[in-house]
Parts: C-alpha cells; structure tokens; sequence
C-alpha cells in the first residue's frame, strides 16, 4: 500500500498543491522513515481553501437535512467498508498498532458520521404559543464556515468527530489536521466527496501553527474547533474572541483515577491500563493520576506491574502488538524528560521509564510509584505511557486532591459501593466521569473538558448546539397595538 498522500491538501472537492509551501516529511513513528511529504499550505491555498468553502455553504445548507444525512451516512459506510486500509493509513501516520486502530479509528469516525447523519433531518425549533393565538417559533441554523484544527493522536477521528456534526447543521468546514499526522484528514475529504458531499463543504489544508492561525483570524470563519493543548487553546480561544467567533475547545487533561479498597483489583488494574498505556499514553482523557487507597497500594501496584510485562511492544503492522511508539521523535523526548523530572523530585520508578534500542520512538510504558501531589509529573501533562501512582486515606481526602488541579476533562473510580460510587463522580470537577470502567468515548455521549480542559461538548446531541444557532420569530395573528 502506498502511503505518499495524491497532493498536499484537498480543495473544492479535489487535491490541490502548492509545492511553494514549506515542505513536511511524514515520519512513520515506528521506523522513523520518511514515507511521505506534504507542503504547508501558502496563502494562496487557504484563500483557496476558505473561498471554496464560503462558496459551497449557503447550497449545502439550503439541501435538507435528510439529504445531508444520506451523504454523511454514505461516507460511514464507505469507511467501514475501507475500515482496514484506512487503520493502516493511520498507524502510519501515527505509529498506533494496527490492533487498535482496526477497532478505534476509522470505526469511530464512521460512527460521528453516521450518528450526525442520522440526526441530520430531525434538526428542528420549537413552536411557543403567546397570548391571542400569537405564536413564536425557532429556526435552527448553520453558523457558516468552521475551521477544525486538529491534534495528532486520532487524525482520523478528530476530523470525523468535527466535520460530522458540521455538515450535518449545514456549515462548511476547513479542517487542519496537525502537521505531524497530514495523511488521514485527507482520506476522509476524498470519501466525503465519493459520497456525494459537494465540492467546498469539507476541505483539509496542511501547516503548522501559521496556518491554523491563518484560518482562526479570517473574518469569513464562523466557529473554531480545536483539539489541542491547553496552551494553544488559549491562543486559538483569544484570536476568535476577538472576531467573536463560536469555539469548541477540546484541550489537555490531567485526570484522576481513583481506586477504593473495596474495587475488583483485576478491573481497577484494567481500567489503570486503559486510561494510562492505550496509544503509547498518548490520549488526553487519560487518567494518569493514580490514586490507590492504602490498604490495596501493594497489591495493585504488583498485578499492573505483572500485566505490563505481558505487553507486546513491536511492529505496528503485526497484529500481536498491542504496544506502539511514540508519535514522533520530539514527544518522546518531551515525554523522556519528564521521567527524569521524576526520578529527581524523588518518585520511585516501579517500572519500565526506558527508550527501546533500535530505530522508531518507541519507550516502555512507565509506572511511578511513591508520587506525590506537588510533584512536576502529577501536575503536568505528559501525553505518554507514565502513569503516576498515589496514595490516600479516606474520601474526602481523595475528592480534594483529585480536584486540585487546573484541568477538568475526565475522572473515574473503582468501587464496589455503589452509593459512594456516584457520590464520588458527583464531585468530580471533570467533563466525563467513568464507574468502574475507563476511557470510553461514544460517540452517543457528550464529550469535552471543564477548566481548562476546554469549552463546549463533542459528539451526542450537545454538539448540534456547539455548531448551529437559533433563531427567534415572533408572529402576529391580532392587530398591532402601538402608544400612539
Ligand atoms: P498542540 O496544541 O500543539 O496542537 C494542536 C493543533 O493546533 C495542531 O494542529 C497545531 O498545529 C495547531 N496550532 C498550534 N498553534 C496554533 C495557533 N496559534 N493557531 C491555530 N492553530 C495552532 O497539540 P498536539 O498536536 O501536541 O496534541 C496534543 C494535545 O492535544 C494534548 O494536550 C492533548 O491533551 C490534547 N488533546 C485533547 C483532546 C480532547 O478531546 N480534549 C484529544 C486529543 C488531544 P501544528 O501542531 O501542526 O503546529
């Protein structure tokens, strides 16, 4: 299979390039070769891009929303049909093992597109009765052109899970993927086109902050959609204030996972697993936090660190490895450095911390044990494999600390109480809270962060109000009444 993209961007339903822009190599993370190259798109290709877009969205959004759904559910299909070419197109770009993406990735974008295309005809207002017959009604509308800027661990996904609900409100969109995973956006420009999407209704431009700065400043754009770090969202949250455009944040996270004594060790242990190693570390709602009641510290910490063991660190493509590497060369080290951070504020390093020799960015996945709250790795985001590992008393002890941070994107705990259960992920200052599981994101349930893990809802029926806007229609059915 060849993984050199047909041209750089996608444009007004077809490729387009502009070998003027600064050219990206496209690294597979687990060789570290080059297999590829795109080229940053030049002022030219985002003017392009965005007059296209403007162009097509006043006839996208005047086609019904039946219409729009049948297009965004064609498009699902075609990529569960596609579903293990697409998988290995994303290990590529992102070094995750084809074991997970065969099951993450292109499925779930299928499912965005599915799930917004099925709600796409039933996008309707309300009817408020006034006093003498008079009425008020809403309309539901598009808010125009959105911008989606992506991250680079689900390339596929966080462009599905933007342009899905997009489209179906009736908006255009020009989507940015990060410069570290070009290949996947583009793929699914191309499928959205053999579905019937019109040219301009979702274009994919590639570049670095520039460019994504480029198209958060246009005054044609309506809304921006970011997934990123905290301190990009901040920047991107700014340059659209000041246009006073519509923003879905969906940033970082520092999420605390909490384990009582009472919880199903071999679960709880799952659920660390999950929330801290699936995609090499590398996901924001990770709950990497660890917090572990007293009474089980030593008999949790001994069967994570049994079961890591039996990870299956390798080549990507082989379907045994469940283990992948790091997305790039750059977080690795960002990731190694923090490791060292901890060694140093006096964590014990329980397990693995260590490069695998050889060539790819591939790093062991890594347990801190003895971690305390003011330690650099459990307040900041590594977006790796390392788990922290802390210890705690009593509930009211937990909640306070789990909370004592300026994230908010996720939390999870394992019990066998039940009330204390949803006591617990009550007063979790977090967007999605999880009850003896960890890490799922249908696309049925909202999805986003509080405090600084970001503003607005993904997915579920929250996100037709994050890309659409009502408006208010007052009828009169009596004569008019005026002072004089
Ligand atoms: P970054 O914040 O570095 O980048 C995110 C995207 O924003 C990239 O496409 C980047 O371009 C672009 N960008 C950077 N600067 C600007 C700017 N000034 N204006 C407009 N766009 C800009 O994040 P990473 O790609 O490193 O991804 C990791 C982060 O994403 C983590 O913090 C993680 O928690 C978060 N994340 C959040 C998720 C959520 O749903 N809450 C899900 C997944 C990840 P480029 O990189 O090409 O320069």
């Amino acid at each position: 299979m060849t993984t050199a993209p047909t041209a750089s961007h996608y444009i007004d339903g077809s490729y387009a390039e502009d070998a003027a822009g600064t050219a990206i190599d496209i690294i597979y993370p687990a060789t570290g070769e080059i297999i590829g190259r795109v080229h940053s798109a030049t002022p030219e290709m985002v003017e392009r891009a965005l007059a296209s877009a403007r162009r097509a969205q006043p006839e996208w959004a005047a086609m019904t929303g039946m219409e729009r759904g049948r297009i965004l559910r064609r498009a699902a299909d075609i990529i569960r049909d596609r579903n293990r070419e697409l998988s290995i197109l994303e290990t590529y770009d992102t070094g995750k093992p084809l074991q997970e993406t065969l099951v993450a990735d292109a499925t779930s974008g299928a499912d965005a597109l599915e799930y917004f295309g099925g709600l796409a005809a039933s996008l309707a207002g309300e009817y408020i009765p006034q006093p003498g017959g008079d009425f008020v009604y809403t309309i539901r509308q598009a808010l125009g052109v959105c911008v989606g800027i992506g991250a680079w661990n689900y390339p596929t996904q966080i462009a599905c899970w933007k342009a899905a609900p997009a489209l179906a409100c009736g908006n255009t969109m020009v989507f940015k993927p990060s410069e570290t995973t070009p290949l996947c956006a583009l793929k699914i420009a191309e499928i959205l086109t053999e579905a019937g999407a019109p040219p301009g209704v979702f274009n994919v431009v590639q570049g670095l902050g520039d460019v994504g700065a480029a198209l958060v400043n246009d005054p044609r754009v309506a809304k921006v959609s970011l997934t990123g770090s905290v301190p990009t969202g901040r920047k991107v949250y700014a340059a659209a204030a000041a246009g006073m455009k519509h923003v879905t944040m969906e940033l970082g996270g520092k999420s605390p996972l909490i384990v009582f004594d009472d919880a199903t060790l071999d679960d709880a242990v799952s659920g660390a697993i999950l929330g801290n190693f699936y995609s090499s570390g590398q996901v924001c709602s990770n709950g990497t936090r660890v917090f572990v009641q007293k009474g089980i510290r030593d008999a949790f910490l001994a069967r994570l660190c049994e079961r890591l063991s039996t990870a299956k660190l390798g080549d990507p493509l082989d379907e045994a490895t469940n283990f992948g590497p790091m997305v790039s060369e750059a977080q690795l080290s960002i990731v190694k450095r923090y490791i060292a951070k901890g060694i140093e504020e006096g964590a014990s390093l329980a397990y693995g911390g260590k490069r695998q020799p050889g060539p790819g960015f591939f790093l062991e996945p890594t347990v801190f044990a003895g971690v305390t709250d003011e330690m650099t790795i459990a307040r900041e985001e590594i977006f790796g494999p390392v788990l922290s590992l802390l210890e705690f008393d009593d509930e009211e002890e937990v909640i306070g600390r789990a909370n004592a941070t300026e994230f908010g994107l996720a939390g999870g705990v394992f019990t066998n109480d039940l009330t204390r259960a949803h006591r617990v992920v009550a007063r979790l200052e977090a967007g999605t809270c999880y009850i003896n599981t960890y890490n799922l994101a249908p696309v049925e349930a909202p999805f986003g962060g509080v405090k600084a893990s970001g503003v607005g809802r993904e997915n579920s029926k929250e996100a037709i109000a994050h890309y659409s806007e009502v408006k208010t229609i007052h009828v009169a059915m009596n004569g008019v009444e005026a002072p004089f």
